[in-house]
């Protein structure tokens, strides 16, 4: 680590801010329906509490748009599921700024737990306000940074207080950063990427810094569309980014050889009728696909990606974005053999990591999770470190060389 971690500084009766990402997915009525984001900050919590620390927490939940919204409050994930997970009663201030938190936060004793009410109830935190962070800050002596999947934003929480106090990773931020700094070194070869999902204008970046690194890519999802137009085939009404067919087209030139296209795809006339599906293998004809949406891969594909997966015997592999539309059960299968193709490559040895919500999601539904040497718990945060930039988060850090006033 570059950046000093939460083992390297004094703890013992310190007020220590620790900023964690519990923005979880939540069902209608409020319940958390995945809590691996909570129970990942367990330890950095454990070891807080172990050493005499007392402990502010602070997160943001959803997208409240800069006020107070019930469906967003931090109450029901702190009762829900970080009390039973620790075993102890939590404090809770209804606000993250002012006499509440500031009193509350004063009163604690080492072991104790304040959670603060959601960062984004107060446009201030996204716009990074110096006086918000400066309020959060004036809270504890020191802040520990544990929102890996928040460390993207130059928010006042991210960015902001470690202007004014001190701030060090905590356990899963440092495990994060460990698993993914190897995918931008030189990792172990074979090495290969797969990329899904909706958008190729979100991941040309990576892509274009992946292709540096690795020996091949394997682009499926709504984004192998823009591919295959910018390649003359037809593919109907399928998702395509025309704006991106000129970027695509010159990283086809420099860097074909190494990108892996479907050569199938399976079809509907909409989401809508998942039953009425069409294998179609690509081609020039533009009635090959018309009126239709390519929605997942094709079994030709999904055969021809599992067998480059099992004869290239991968040493490092990295995974973002499903390969269709894995959440409706017609569209699922192209996904889900990748997953178990990943799964039996972790199985043979491979460094798997997987990142992004909807990919960390088709591992967990498939029990493939303790398999997978690791599953990144921020989408945006992990994408935008493999495009090689300097997270704002990590950034803001104490640097490991540096000393921290006592
Ligand atoms: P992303 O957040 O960019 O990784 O995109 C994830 C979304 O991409 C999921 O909700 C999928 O349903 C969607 N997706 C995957 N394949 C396709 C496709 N062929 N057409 C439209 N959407 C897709």
């Amino acid at each position: 680590m570059v950046k000093k971690t939460v083992r390297d500084v004094e703890i013992k009766g310190k007020k220590v801010l620790l900023r964690v990402d519990y923005n979880v997915p939540l069902s209608d009525k409020g319940e958390i329906e995945d809590d691996t984001r909570i129970r990942e900050t367990i330890p950095t919590l454990q070891y807080l509490i172990d050493h005499g620390a007392s402990i502010i927490l602070m997160s943001h939940l959803g997208r409240p748009k800069g006020s107070p919204d019930p469906k967003f409050s931090l109450h029901q994930v702190a009762a829900q599921c970080l009390e039973p997970l620790l075993k102890r009663k939590l404090q809770f201030a209804a606000d993250c700024s002012g006499n509440e938190a500031k009193q509350k936060a004063e009163a604690l004793s080492p072991g104790e737990i304040l959670m603060l009410e959601n960062l984004r109830f107060h446009p201030e935190e996204e716009k990074n306000d110096p006086i918000f962070a400066k309020n959060l800050a004036s809270l504890g002596d020191l802040m520990v940074n544990d929102a890996f999947g928040a460390s993207h934003r130059a928010h006042a929480s991210i960015a902001g207080i470690p202007k004014y106090i001190p701030a060090v990773a905590g356990f899963l931020l440092e495990k994060e950063l460990n698993a993914l700094s190897p995918l931008l070194l030189n990792p172990p070869r074979p090495y290969i990427a797969l990329l899904g999902g909706a958008k190729v204008s979100d991941k040309l970046c990576v892509l274009k810094n992946l292709l540096l690194k690795v020996d091949a890519v394997l682009v499926g999802g709504g984004m192998a569309f823009t591919f295959l137009k910018a390649q003359g085939f037809a593919v109907g009404n399928s998702l395509v980014e025309e704006t991106q067919i000129d970027a695509v087209k010159k990283l086809l030139e420099t860097d074909g050889k190494k990108i892996k296209l479907p050569s199938d795809c399976l079809a509907a006339s909409s989401l809508q009728s998942p039953e009425q599906t069409m294998n179609v293998t690509f081609s020039k004809d533009p009635g090959s696909m018309a009126n239709l949406q390519g929605f997942d891969l094709g079994p030709a594909s999904i055969q021809a990606f599992k067998n480059f997966i099992e004869e290239t015997k991968p040493k490092t592999v990295f995974w973002n974005g499903p390969m269709g539309v894995f959440e409706v059960p017609e569209f699922s299968k192209g996904t889900f053999e990748i997953a178990k193709a990943l799964g039996a490559a972790a199985k043979e040895g491979a460094s798997v990591i997987v990142g992004g919500g909807d990919s960390v999601a088709a591992v967990h539904l498939l029990g493939l999770a303790k398999g997978m040497t690791h599953l990144s718990t921020g989408g945006g945060a992990s994408l935008e470190f493999l495009e090689g930039k300097t997270l704002p988060g990590v950034a803001a850090l104490v640097d490991a060389e540096s000393s921290i006033p006592k």
